[in-house]
């Protein structure tokens, strides 16, 4: 068993420290928040007060935070982990962030003679607490094998992308086709609406069409279509229209970084900055169904 520091036990931080606990790991907790830190101390981890205490001994460090400034400020900022971790400690970011904030961490801890991957997840919050996530890794092949040790313990599916910020690139890549299955699928479901389709039947013949996909299948945007999703949950995330928005201004940076066309991806943008400025940056993603259906 390994000794893990966490950083970060958020909605997604949080259960996926609690993975590691279950799988017998000594997991010690970091985070700005003590109620965050209590709830996972009340499960057997060890609050560190410092983050120097999270480095300590620790074969692994896992982070999952915010953005890329808070993972540039926690490992190389004033005080950073940076000056503590021990060459044998494997740095691993789970966070979402763009990946030349993933290259800048990774090349100052090289510095330090210290490994880093980049590991974003797929699979949200219902995902993190059945330990069902898929892991999208960039790094070298030692530092992979090694970080794929701990992440089966919170995860099904453990990717290798390439190097490090290649695991960025491939979850915006993911995140920015998503988003526009979710606008484009929600557009067909209300125009058949609207021509006084049931969105029930809808769904089933595009699903055994070749408008299939994800969407349809475990994640209708219409209300009342299927149960246990958002949409028939008063839009209640799930995954929020702003970590969407947010994994959207990534991929536009990351296409004019190599001037990639992505039209649709620029609309997506577009149309989820639109909720945003509705005030329905709290509510699930799935929520752009309602660009459509409000009229
Ligand atoms: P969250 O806001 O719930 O959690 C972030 C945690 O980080 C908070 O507990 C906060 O107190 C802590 N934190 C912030 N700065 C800190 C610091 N300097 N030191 C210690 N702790 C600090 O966010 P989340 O939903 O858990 O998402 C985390 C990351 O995972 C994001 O990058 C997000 O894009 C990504 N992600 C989220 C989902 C989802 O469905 N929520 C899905 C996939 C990926």
């Amino acid at each position: 068993m390994a000794k893990i520091g966490f950083i970060g036990l958020g909605n997604m931080g949080g259960p996926m420290a609690s993975n590691l606990i279950r799988a017998g790991h000594s997991v010690t907790v970091f985070d700005l928040s003590e109620s965050a830190v209590a709830e996972l101390s009340s499960q057997g981890a060890k609050a560190a007060t410092s983050v120097e205490q999270v480095c300590e001994d620790a074969d692994f460090v896992v982070s999952m935070l915010p953005a890329g400034k808070h993972v540039r400020m926690i490992y190389c900022g004033e005080n950073g982990l940076i000056n503590y971790l021990n060459k044998s400690t494997l740095v691993i970011d789970c966070s979402t962030i763009d990946a030349e904030s993933a290259q800048f961490v990774g090349n100052e801890l090289a510095k330090a003679g210290v490994s880093f991957v980049d590991a974003p997840v797929s699979g949200g919050v219902a995902g993190a607490a059945a330990g069902t996530l898929t892991f999208i890794v960039g790094g070298s092949e030692a530092d992979f094998n090694r970080a794929s040790s701990i992440l089966t313990d919170m995860g099904k599916n453990i990717f290798h992308a390439g190097n490090i910020g290649a695991g960025q690139v491939a979850k915006i890549c993911n995140n920015m086709l998503l988003s526009i299955l979710m606008a484009g699928t929600s557009e067909a479901l209300q125009m058949g609406i609207d021509h006084g389709l049931d969105p029930k039947v809808l769904s089933e013949i595009m699903l055994n069409s070749s408008g299939r996909n994800w969407t349809l299948e475990v994640y209708n945007p219409c209300p009342n279509v299927q149960e246990n999703v958002p949409s028939s949950n008063s839009y209640k995330p799930g995954f929020m229209i702003d970590l969407m928005a947010k994994d959207l201004g990534l991929a536009q940076q990351a296409a004019q970084q190599t001037s990639s066309a992505t039209p649709l991806g620029a609309m997506a943008k577009n149309l989820y900055n639109l909720m945003q400025n509705q005030g329905k940056g709290a509510e699930d993603f799935s929520a752009i169904f309602k660009l459509y259906s409000e009229k």
